[in-house]
């Protein structure tokens, strides 16, 4: 991609309207522009760490033997009927009525349609377990939108359903979904901690709420301190869920299971959240299935959601300082960005096109600074939409045979060699 051609509307005035850092930012590095209320249009930058966030849960999802299906945004409001919560929703929901005067709704989760899909199709035990999920668009009309993407009205979200014969099994989908769920925020370079949570409107017995730590998040966290060192390829849910942790109202120092050393304090923000619910949907929906015994029972359900476009400015809560943000590379939106300082000086453009193809023949997420601009500007705007690996060409370093790399996660920043150059990124852009 070269930046001259691109659409990268940054903004230098911090925006009125937003309240919070990544709100700000993401208006900033023309990530996002608002609609309406709650509703935002992605723009290109935006849209590309949108969708680095979803092919990390797409793949942690695939892996963890979920099938992926795609279910409407809009849906008839007959289901819901059945299962009581056309009335239960209350506001949240955007109602419509079609042409003929038929009640619809705007999706603001897939219980009910999933169910009748099941139900369509399924009928024996030797299906289950099944493991079905999407990733869509969700509407639900909140009473105060805010925090740009983070309560948006319109929102991408990664929703799944388990379906198993008892609760044994459907414990057994639960925890496979929870190791899913923290492999999936590591990956994006976020410290996940799991909290046992209340169920609300979606009923059942036993729920997760995921947070993520960010200095600026809303919630303030108090966990065992172990829940900060989780390394993806040995996690235990079962072990995991033992762990101490709390938001403030529920926490109480005097009755606090574990020593006061081992307590860690820090501010979180909710980017997932999973619940067994057990046959609460399956008997208003029928759902039944025959078990080896010829017998008919209603099916064990569980649903799991991640909040994907939460997520971005989730990660950039995280991940930014006074200059702009700082994307982890899994997510970034191009892994390297390669800064000509001077495009009207021959040597300094041939120089920065020839990095630029071999980067683009090494499958690196690469964009060239090609703008005539000032080099403030361009140092800025890079600082700006936060890309993780910067190479920068200028003229006098040129003539001195070396280029700067630059690590906007650390700062840092050194001279190297032109020769050297492809292996250092190289080396840096691994994940
Ligand atoms: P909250 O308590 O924040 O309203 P919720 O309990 O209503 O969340 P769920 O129904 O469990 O959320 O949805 C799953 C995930 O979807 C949440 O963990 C969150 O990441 C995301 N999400 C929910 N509501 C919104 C919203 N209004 N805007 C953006 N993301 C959302
Ligand atoms: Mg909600």
């Amino acid at each position: 991609m070269k930046y001259s051609e691109y659409f990268i509307p940054t903004q230098k005035d911090t925006p009125s309207e937003a309240e919070i850092i990544s709100h700000k930012l993401m208006i900033r590095a023309g990530m996002i522009k608002q609609s309406s209320a709650g509703i935002y249009s992605w723009l290109p930058l935006g849209l590309r760490v949108l969708k680095k966030i979803e092919n990390i849960v797409r793949e942690e999802q695939d892996k963890a033997g979920a099938i992926e299906l795609l279910m409407p945004t809009i849906q008839s409001a007959d289901l819901w009927i059945k299962s009581g919560r056309y009335k239960d929703y209350g506001k949240e929901m955007l109602r419509i009525k079609d042409r003929s005067g038929r009640e619809m709704l705007y999706g603001p989760t897939n219980e009910e349609l999933i169910t009748d899909i099941f139900q369509s199709h399924i009928s024996s035990y030797k299906d289950l377990p099944k493991n079905l999920f999407h990733i869509q668009w969700k509407f639900r009309d909140e009473v105060r939108p805010r925090f740009g993407v983070m309560r948006g009205r319109e929102f991408l979200m990664k929703d799944n359903y388990s379906f198993d014969l008892d609760e044994d099994s459907a414990k057994i989908s639960y925890n496979n979904m929870f190791s899913a769920y923290i492999k999936t925020f590591l990956r994006m370079g976020l410290t996940p901690i799991s909290l046992r949570a209340e169920t609300g409107p979606i009923g059942g017995n036993l729920s997760h709420e995921f947070q993520i730590l960010a200095s600026t998040g809303e919630s303030t966290l108090y966990y065992d301190k172990e829940l900060e060192t989780l390394n993806p390829n040995t996690i235990d849910p079962e072990k995991l869920q033992s762990f101490y942790a709390a938001v403030d109202d529920q926490h109480d120092e005097k009755n606090c299971p574990i020593e006061k050393e081992n307590i860690k304090i820090s501010k979180g923000i909710e980017v997932g959240h999973i619940f067994y619910f057990g046959i609460k949907y399956s008997e208003k929906l029928n759902a039944y299935v025959q078990n080896k015994d010829g017998k008919n029972l209603p099916v064990h359900m569980g649903s799991y959601g991640i909040g994907i476009s939460r997520l971005v400015g989730a990660i950039i809560e995280a991940y930014h300082d006074d200059k702009g943000i700082k994307w982890p590379l899994s997510v970034a939106p191009f892994t390297l960005s390669i800064i000509n300082l001077m495009p009207e000086d021959k040597n300094c453009s041939d120089t920065a096109e020839s990095f630029y193809n071999k980067f683009l023949e090494q499958e690196i997420d690469v964009i060239l600074d090609d703008r005539i601009c000032s080099i403030g500007k361009k140092l800025s705007d890079n600082e700006l939409i936060g890309v993780p690996i910067q190479l920068i060409i200028g003229k006098r370093d040129l003539n001195e045979g070396v280029v700067e790399l630059k690590n906007r996660l650390n700062n840092s920043s050194k001279k190297i060699s032109l020769d050297s150059a492809i292996n250092n990124i190289l080396s840096e852009t691994k994940i």
